[in-house]
């Protein structure tokens, strides 16, 4: 089944081509002679992305396609939503970027806005380009203001590109050098499905992944500068722990003066839906020392950036500039995205539409042996596949999916554990309507009938 592409079809676009035409083929081709190798593209034949609108997007050839991963992660409340392409033409015909040298209105705002939004006391924030970028300021501070380079991470995590956040990344599928200036400890707790401890209930689970915490600090030299958590892990495929795991690592973290940085950069800004940050599902711990953010703030603009209290962000003694971290037009961007998420309670859709959403995609996968799970939270939700045969997580089947789902009109994503890639996932802009959720699931519906027939 196909998404009907109805009168909506390619505002922009011209009496239909064919499917996959030689212009795109040759621009592939193009793409794969100048780019690296591992800059991962999705689909045999990969689409070029011309413009989009609300929750659709449309290829070259005018092929409309309801956008279930928003990007990736990127567009966090609708494609060309009205604000932000206003707030962005209205700055960028002022000016686009001076220097951080100078006072920045939009930055200031900003900032304003999201250290109220963080719950950390006295925060302070800084502005970068990217999660990475924000990731590795996080891991600045943190080493300097512990005078430590060892930190814990978590199995399956994943943190971004750089030489350092590459070293605090679990998931051996997106780290590509094991050299790296950090001593990192991975510790459990990330997946509750997989690993030694799956078979545990939540209680003896967390017992277990805070004894591995304890036993893993029993090796250092006691100065391990922080701990980094991704609140439910996204490439590493939309796996939560249990509630309030955080909370009682927390508790050993302080007895040793430990800083915890929650990497909020897939689970911020309501995307969970019964919660504003990841960390909340974990509240008992108190807010992080340290939050990262990035993706969807921007709605499509680079924006990333750091939260801390101040006794830790002004921990450096020297400065340090992002040139192009809170330019004003990126910023106009995420304030008019920000106000726009608030005022339209997108975080409560999400949490109202991620329900029916997911309930609806379990009901499809009822007697479909190649999917073992539905789960998330909110608009964060993955679908792991297996081979029907042994139950193994089965890349195959995502890859079917995807390919599928594709043909009828639907983009969504795919990640997981070590180079599995077995867990579809799904993250559209939080303004999805339930009508455009019911026609998206329909389409999956169909894809996953159709791996599990290929598979069988
Ligand atoms: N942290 C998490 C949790 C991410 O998912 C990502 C990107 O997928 C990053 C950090 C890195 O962000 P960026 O790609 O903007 O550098």
């Amino acid at each position: 089944m196909s998404l009907p592409q109805g009168p909506h079809t390619a505002p922009h676009s011209e009496p239909p081509s064919p499917p996959r035409s030689e212009l795109q083929r040759a621009l592939h081709t193009r793409h794969r002679a100048v780019l690296p190798d591992w800059l991962a593209l999705s689909y045999e034949q990969p689409l070029e992305i011309t413009h989009g609108e609300g929750r659709y997007v449309w290829d070259a050839e005018g092929r409309r396609y309801l956008d279930f991963f928003g990007g990736i992660l990127t567009t966090m409340t609708a494609h060309a939503l009205p604000e932000v392409t206003k707030a962005v033409s209205e700055q960028a015909a002022r000016i686009l970027h001076t220097s951080t040298l100078y006072l920045n209105r939009p930055m200031v705002e900003l900032a304003e806005r999201i250290a109220a939004l963080s719950g950390i006391p006295d925060a302070r924030v800084f502005f970068t380009t990217s999660g990475t970028e924000a990731n590795d300021a996080a891991l600045l501070l943190a080493t300097a203001y512990r005078r430590s380079h060892q930190v814990l991470a978590m199995r399956n995590s994943y943190h971004g590109r750089s030489f350092s956040a590459v070293g605090i990344t679990g998931n051996r599928s997106w780290s590509p050098t094991s050299l790296s200036p950090l001593h990192t400890l991975y510790v459990h707790g990330g997946v509750r499905t997989r690993g030694p401890y799956a078979h545990l209930d939540d209680a003896a689970f967390t017992a277990a992944c805070v004894a591995d915490l304890e036993d893993m600090l029993g090796q250092t030299r006691g100065d391990v500068a922080a701990l980094i958590a991704e609140p439910v892990q996204g490439v590493g495929g939309f796996t939560s722990p249990p509630d309030q795991l955080y909370a009682a690592f927390r508790e050993v973290l302080q007895r040793h003066g430990i800083l915890w940085i929650s990497d909020e950069v897939q689970t911020g800004w309501g995307r969970t839906g019964d919660h504003f940050w990841g960390w909340q599902a974990h509240d008992a711990a108190g807010p992080p020392d340290i939050l990262t953010f990035a993706k969807g703030i921007g709605n499509g603009m680079s924006v990333g950036g750091v939260v801390a209290r101040a006794e830790v962000m002004n921990c450096l003694d020297a400065n340090s500039i992002s040139t192009f971290g809170g330019s004003p037009v990126t910023m106009a961007a995420a304030n008019a995205n920000l106000a726009h998420l608030l005022a339209h309670d997108l975080q409560g859709n999400a949490r109202r539409v991620g329900g029916l959403l997911a309930e609806r995609l379990r009901a499809a996968s009822a007697g479909l042996d190649i999917v073992r799970e539905v789960r998330g939270r909110g608009l964060m939700i993955g679908v792991e596949l297996v081979f029907p045969s042994t139950g193994d997580p089965s890349p195959e089947a995502a890859s079917l999916v995807l390919e599928a789902a594709r043909e009828g009109g639907l983009l969504i994503g795919k990640g997981g554990g070590h180079s599995t890639n077995s867990v579809l996932r799904i993250a559209p802009p939080l303004s999805l309507t339930t009508a455009e959720a019911e026609a998206g699931a329909a389409v999956l519906e169909r894809a996953l009938h159709t791996a599990q027939h290929e598979l069988s």
